[in-house]
């Protein structure tokens, strides 16, 4: 059910805990770790029915044991758990209890894997990690959210006297709740929806916002830990649980709510975070001075320009961004809003900030969507040229905050080439470049497309990644047969 390399070792230490290093060197690419989801449910606040099968939208409940919901393809589900329900010992429990509790699903479901013998053996891992519930208890967020969700509707429901092995208390069914959120990935199903999958090993590796890895998920939710970086024997094999296109303070704030940590990874150690400057702000003093957080410090930001030094106070910096933050919400999609926006705070932040990045890519979305509705004529040449600059910024960034082979760069590289494209065709199209010139662009765009090819080459053929490879290749074949036709012969 689960695998791993022969290369890494599992250790234990007090800081990290049990986890994963490598035991001789590992080449970027080299599968680590391969398995299969323990458990894939929706959200705990997910309050749309799915099928218990195939998880996409449900129209039907099965009909042997009435309590799980499923589709118009799929006619049985897990045979324990419909057993159970049907002629089992929860046959007593009312047939409503998952369509009146959607937010149980992913706990039940652990519940009835716990009741049999063999699936609670490979659960050890996950019932062996110790929860320290007083972390979580005075804490509204969290706790709340799976005491009205879950486990209130459970102990309501009478399914613990049901399953008296396990002996069920609050207390227990909320360290489950945990259990399962800090062995969770976010997964994406077929039909869009984001789904919890639920992994005993490969999601609860350590954190870094750098990670030294890469997760690739297939359509059946098996998971592929790949190394994205060269490894030399004894390094630590991290994941990473956040994401990586917001500031550092975000990203802090992110983990401390959903994985009850705080990271002192390279890049949040670093103010610059690792040169990109993506929470720096421009300094008000002096013309051309940015300034940084002063992280072990009075976390004021103050001017890199030593002959400046000016301070902006942390309270000024936060109350601008949570600002900013509200005009994107509002902003709902309309171009001149973000154009807007743009123009406003690029007179206060870096031209790398986490907020203005944010900004261009609404922008280039939404010119993606003008640029297929517009027909070719001269506005839409400004709109194609301004998206080329705009996913263009974009690049360095990604290629910085997630080193090696990254997603998150070919999927940027791929925004890039599309729109890249487009331009230079219209270009040579109304004449504005020659064939010489067209054809070093071409090159320009195949010199792209594979270096977004080289990135994607471990991921599954059968994943979203995998697609999107087939898509790129695409492109990159109609670009060689236009450099036949007008490149160098
Ligand atoms: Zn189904
Ligand atoms: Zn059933
Ligand atoms: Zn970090
Ligand atoms: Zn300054």
């Amino acid at each position: 059910m689960q695998e791993y390399s022969e290369k890494l070792e599992d250790i234990y230490d007090e800081k990290l805990g049990r986890h994963l290093v490598a035991s001789l060197s590992i080449e970027p690419g080299e599968t680590l770790l391969e398995e299969q989801p323990l458990l894939v449910a929706p959200h705990w606040e997910c309050d749309r029915l799915k099928c218990a099968q195939c998880l996409q939208e449900s129209y039907v409940i099965c009909r042997r044991c009435q309590v799980y919901p499923l589709c118009m393809d799929c006619s049985e589900h897990d045979v324990f758990e419909c057993e159970f329900f049907a002629n089992g010992a929860g046959s007593g429990i009312g047939k409503d209890l998952l369509i009146k509790n959607y937010g149980i699903f992913a706990l039940l479901k652990l519940l009835l894997l716990l009741e049999q013998p063999d699936k609670r053996a490979q659960c050890q891992i996950l019932l062996g990690r110790p929860v320290k519930l007083e972390d979580y208890r005075n804490e509204e967020g969290v706790w709340q959210e799976h005491e009205e969700q879950v486990v209130r509707p459970i102990m309501d429901s009478g399914l613990t006297q049901t399953l008296p092995n396990q002996q069920l208390t609050s207390d227990v069914l909320h360290a489950h709740c945990i259990r399962i959120d800090s062995n969770a990935y976010e997964v994406t199903a077929r039909d869009g929806d984001t789904l919890k999958g639920v992994y005993l090993r490969g999601a609860n590796l350590p954190h870094s916002c750098v990670p030294n890895t890469v997760v690739a998920l297939d359509e059946q939710f098996n998971l592929k830990l790949y190394a994205a970086v060269p490894l030399e024997s004894g390094q630590v094999i991290y994941t990473s649980y956040a994401n990586p296109l917001m500031g550092t303070s975000q990203r802090q704030h992110q983990l401390r709510m959903t994985r009850h940590m705080e990271c002192a990874c390279e890049r949040c150690l670093d103010p610059t975070e690792l040169g990109t400057h993506m929470s720096s702000m421009k300094c008000r003093d002096c013309c051309d001075g940015y300034a940084v957080c002063d992280l072990g410090g009075t976390g004021n930001w103050r001017c890199l320009n030593v002959s400046c030094g000016a301070v902006i106070p942390a309270a000024d910096v936060h109350e601008l961004l949570a600002e900013v933050g509200g005009a994107l919400v509002d902003a709902k999609g309309e171009l001149n809003v973000y154009e807007s926006l743009l123009v406003q705070n690029k007179q206060l932040l870096h031209p790398n900030h986490f907020l203005l990045l944010d900004i261009k890519q609404n922008i280039a979305s939404i010119l993606r969507a003008a640029a297929l509705m517009n027909s070719l004529n001269d506005p839409c040449k400004k709109l194609l040229e301004r998206r080329v600059e705009l996913c263009g910024d974009l690049l360095p960034i990604c290629r910085a905050v997630m080193p090696g082979i990254s997603k998150l760069y070919a999927i940027a590289l791929f925004e890039y080439l599309l729109s890249f494209v487009e331009f230079t065709e219209l270009q040579f199209a109304e004449g504005d470049v020659d064939k010489k010139g067209y054809a070093a662009q071409l090159e320009r765009a195949q010199s792209v497309a594979k270096e977004a090819l080289d990135l994607l080459q471990f991921e599954p053929e059968n994943s979203a990644e995998g697609f999107l490879t087939e898509r790129i290749g695409m492109e990159l074949e109609r670009i060689e047969s236009d450099l036949m036709k007008y490149g160098k012969h």
